[in-house]
């Protein structure tokens, strides 16, 4: 009889692929993961139980067959665990890198109730993709029959790309629109090299292009071409725009130079990697070497920005937040990988104003909060304490609030696109689409700033649904 290959949790403890030394990883913008070894890769994801009910899968927002690829690496099938790892996620090596998956679904992983750490799923994900790009396994899209009709896809970040990879799989016609010079969104221009590197990014965007879909790049909507033209080219369109406008501080001070946006700050920085040559890097705008860095935030971008800051060579790097570690809504691995890496944490800490010399910061006027009682949402809502204010030195402060939608409808003068109260475009969650007859709209610009997988989620739900409004069409057409 063979072995039983799985549920080897009990026997076996949990690891993840090795991480680079700090005083390593902090000089440059590699990822700080290694890849597993196959011996590795099997045996982790032979810890899995093969739940009946997998809470994994449930709580993924992608619904991946996570317990059958599971089983299929600790049995060494690694190209079937590709195919099916694939059939539900259009970016499976992207998600094993940047989900956070202590809250989806390594956060579910039930062997962790019983004591035993979770699988290690992302990881696993990530070593089954690129493992296949190794082999040659992944392939161009090749449509088996070609389809007249035509989607235009404004926006080339998760959610677009996605859209269009289940679009041109059927053989329809894709365009996409982006404002940027290279196609991948925040995965290309946001999130920074350490946690994804940008050729994992370029060979998506490339195996798109040799599959045929149609980047129309440098092209900002609404400037090079109206929205109205993109409409009366293509049978639907999907708007994927993301979400860009920073939410901004107030305070004395707070228009001295030296503020900086945290997209401003990350684009720069990920250009760089490219080899561009940047006008606001070379100036030493958004250079952070030889400088102290204040940044203030707590989420994802604000741990990205410190991060960044300690590779560029800063002298201090001190991170802002108003609330407390355990309130913070970024991931606390991030957390603890910054702190690894030099980055000092200044937890209940707000600023109030900004302290200037000659026009250009030095300095951010902090208050010391605590903890109150909780608010409408259940938080615990921060409150001053007063008589505690202090002066943080800073060179360079950067602002990592968060971000909100732009007013596209105003933007780009269109009458009947609504937006709901937050400025998001309204559209249904299962479709994308919006009250305007061929529109859909799918990530960020629908859920506000969320998350790579469900920008995937969406837009794959929104090439589904536009599919069968193509496919019915037909066939009315054929009656
Ligand atoms: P985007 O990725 O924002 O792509 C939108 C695209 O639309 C862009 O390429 C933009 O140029 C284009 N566009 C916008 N307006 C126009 C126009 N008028 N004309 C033409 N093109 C236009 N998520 C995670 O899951 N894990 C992480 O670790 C993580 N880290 C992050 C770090 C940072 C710094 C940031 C900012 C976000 C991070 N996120 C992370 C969130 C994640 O990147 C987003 O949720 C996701 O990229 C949204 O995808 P999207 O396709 O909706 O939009
Ligand atoms: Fe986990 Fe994200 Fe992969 Fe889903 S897509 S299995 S949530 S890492
Ligand atoms: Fe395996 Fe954990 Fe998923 Fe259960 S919840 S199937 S043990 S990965």
């Amino acid at each position: 009889m063979a072995k039983q290959p799985m549920l080897k949790f009990v026997s076996l403890e949990r690891d993840m692929p090795t991480k680079r030394a700090p005083d390593l990883r902090n000089k440059d913008f590699g990822e700080i993961y290694a890849e597993y070894a196959d011996a590795k890769a099997k045996e982790q994801a032979s810890r899995c139980s093969q739940c009946g009910v997998p809470y994994c899968q449930t709580h993924c927002p992608l619904h991946n067959n996570i317990p059958d690829w599971l089983r299929l690496t600790a049995e060494g099938r690694l190209q079937e665990a590709y195919e099916l790892s694939q059939e539900t996620n259009t970016f499976p090596e992207i998600c094993g890198r940047i989900c956070p998956q202590d809250r989806l679904c390594e956060g579910n992983c039930v062997i962790e109730s019983s004591g035993h750490g979770t699988v290690t799923i992302g990881s696993v994900e990530k070593y089954i993709t690129d493992t296949a790009w190794e082999n040659g396994w992944v392939k161009a899209i090749k449509p088996t029959t070609e389809r007249t009709e035509s989607v235009g896809i404004i926006g080339a970040g998760p959610g677009g790309l996605a859209a269009a990879d289940v679009l041109r799989r059927q053989g329809v016609q894709v365009t996409i629109y982006d404002r940027y010079d290279r196609a991948g969104g925040l995965l290309t221009y946001g999130i920074p090299g350490f946690k994804l590197e940008k050729d994992v990014v370029m060979r998506r965007n490339d195996q798109l292009a040799e599959g045929g879909v149609t980047f129309k790049l440098n092209c900002n909507v609404g400037e090079d071409i109206s929205f109205a033209d993109i409409q009366a080219a293509h049978d639907a369109v999907i708007i994927a725009t993301g979400v860009y406008k920073t939410r901004d501080l107030a305070g004395p001070g707070s228009g001295a130079k030296g503020i900086e946006r945290a997209i401003d700050y990350l684009t720069v920085s990920n250009r760089k990697s490219f080899g561009d040559d940047v006008a606001e890097f070379e100036s030493g705008q958004l250079d952070a070497k030889g400088k102290r860095v204040v940044v203030i935030g707590g989420g994802d971008t604000a741990m990205d920005c410190v991060r960044t800051a300690i590779r560029q060579g800063a002298t201090s790097v001190k991170c802002l937040y108003r609330r407390d570690r355990a309130n913070m809504p970024g991931s606390q691995r991030e957390v603890q990988n910054a702190e690894e890496e030099g980055v000092v944490f200044e937890w209940l800490s707000a600023p109030k104003g900004f302290v200037e010399k000659d026009g250009t910061v030095s300095g951010v006027m902090v208050q010391k909060m605590r903890l109150g009682a909780p608010d409408a949402t259940g938080r615990q809502a921060p409150e001053v304490i007063e008589g505690a204010d202090y002066v943080e030195e800073a060179d360079i402060v950067i602002k990592a609030l968060g971000f909100e939608p732009e007013d596209l409808p105003k933007l780009w003068g269109v009458e009947g696109l609504e937006v709901t109260r937050w400025g998001t475009v309204k559209a249904a969650f299962t479709s994308g689409a919006t009250d305007m007859p061929g529109v859909y709209a799918v990530g960020d610009i629908v859920r506000g700033a969320s998350l790579v997988v469900w920008a995937i989620k969406d837009g794959r739900d929104c090439a589904e649904a536009i599919l069968d409004q193509l496919n019915s069409s037909t066939a009315v057409a054929a009656e």
